[in-house]
């Protein structure tokens, strides 16, 4: 009989859990515990597992809009599980809602928090949980006490060269990441909060060496994550260090066995300040995709400025148009129900909007939900302008709209009232957390 860590591995955490599972199983000394992916895990399949292992650790890792489904499935996992078997369970949580709102993640049932990236932390606690050591002194937790949220130091941030990023054991090959952290500070934006604000990026040769592998095992298909792709590699966050980009995408593509490069697309999309003719007509014959991914925000400069993103309106079309001119299909980001933004600041949107659409764009339109551990997690959810919801119904019914559109406000709206529901709920007891 022995533990296990349990990782609630699925199509919406993989990118996030992947380096997680990759650094324990390369760890000599965490070999004792098992490690286990399992999709959705519920309490009948905890339930077999309890069977073999006396102790479980049950992580999971999520977003905000995801935070509903989670308070559901521990909701039933809670009722259907008895005391004696959720005694010898630990649930833990990271990912972007539990580090911004350590509070109500706790709340719904969780017994450690990991804030922030946890490559680091979540290696100490599993060390100290075979070594029987103090759990609650891991760097970069939060857990309740005393009916207290008890916050402990977190860490220094990794350096990403010395952490896998894919699992080769377990042929788990999410995008690559080649940058974390952002040192931007869009107000509406968890990412710097969560991977700290100065961006670090992976050395070309780690990723060349991985990306040689992956063309070997014909993984012919290289994508990226970063807060900023023609960010790679910059000194300074409005720059672009060209020959860095080049240098990894040239290199990439004379790699035998790799196919296809997809590089400025989801996740990695990019900055409007950083696209110049130049850039974009050099790389355009190193990559594979036609579609570029751009985050406008919002077609009023009043609005841009609220929210601290760092480029107006004009740098924005501006960009766009280049994407356009070159050959490139933009798919630009745009978001809809910003705190300070008007009916009349909706409506300039609108109408850059319309003038992308002739310029080829594709938009992505989302509804703003105050996330937290962003400077606007205490805004108020505003309901989208009836008029403006009217005109972004028919550019979605159009094909003009990426995305679901019709279902968004819904779920932002649910997703905000149950962080309000739980976070004025009074700590209470673990076993009668729900
Ligand atoms: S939206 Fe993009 S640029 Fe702005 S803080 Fe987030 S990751 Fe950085």
């Amino acid at each position: 009989m022995q533990s296990a860590i349990i990782f609630d591995y699925t199509k919406k955490n993989f990118y996030s859990l992947t380096p997680l599972v990759a650094t324990i199983d390369n760890i000599k000394d965490l070999q004792d515990i098992d490690l286990l992916l399992e999709e959705d895990i519920d309490s009948i399949r905890i339930r077999k597992l309890l069977e073999k292992y006396t102790n479980l650790i049950i992580a999971f890792s999520f977003r905000t809009a995801q935070f509903e489904d989670i308070y559901i499935r521990m909701k039933a996992i809670y009722s259907s599980l008895k005391k004696t078997e959720l005694e010898r369970i630990t649930f833990i949580a990271g990912g972007s809602h539990p580090s911004g709102s350590p509070s109500t993640t706790l709340k719904s049932g969780f017994d450690f928090v990991f804030i922030g990236e946890a490559e680091y932390s979540l290696t100490e606690f599993i060390r100290r949980n075979l070594q029987e050591d103090d759990l609650f002194k891991t760097p970069g937790i939060s857990f309740m006490e005393d009916e207290k949220l008890i916050l402990t130091p977190r860490p220094d941030p990794i350096k990403l060269d010395e952490y896998p990023f894919i699992s080769k054991k377990r042929r788990l090959y999410p995008p690559l990441e080649i940058s974390r952290g952002c040192s931007f500070g869009c107000t509406f934006c968890q990412v710097p909060k969560l991977f700290h604000h100065r961006t670090r990026h992976r050395s070309p040769e780690i990723l060349l060496d991985v990306i040689k592998w992956m063309g070997t095992k014909k993984l012919n298909d290289i994508r990226f994550i970063t807060p900023n792709s023609f960010g790679y590699m910059s000194p300074k966050p409005k720059e672009v260090n060209k020959d860095a980009i080049l240098h990894l995408l040239s290199s990439i593509k004379s790699t035998p066995g790799i196919d296809n490069v997809y590089y400025g697309t989801f996740p990695g999309e990019v900055r409007p300040e950083t696209v110049s003719y130049d850039l974009m007509s050099d790389i355009q014959p190193m990559i594979s995709n036609s579609r570029i991914s751009i985050g406008l925000q919002s077609g009023s400069n009043k609005v841009l400025k609220d929210i601290r993103r760092g480029h107006t309106v004009e740098e924005g079309i501006n960009a766009i148009e280049i994407l356009d001119d070159i050959g490139f299909t933009p798919i630009v980001d745009i978001i809809i129900g910003l705190p300070t933004a008007t009916e009349e600041d909706e409506m300039a949107t609108i109408n850059v909007i319309r003038h992308l659409i002739k310029r080829n764009s594709i938009i992505r339109a989302h509804v703003f939900m105050p996330l937290p551990g962003t400077s606007l997690e205490k805004t108020e959810f505003k309901p989208v302008y009836p008029k403006i919801k009217k005109i972004l119904g028919k550019l979605s019914f159009q094909g003009k709209l990426e995305g679901n559109w019709s279902h968004q406000e819904k779920h932002a709206l649910n997703a905000w009232k149950l962080n309000q529901r739980i976070a004025n709920m009074p700590f209470i007891q673990r076993e009668d957390n729900l």
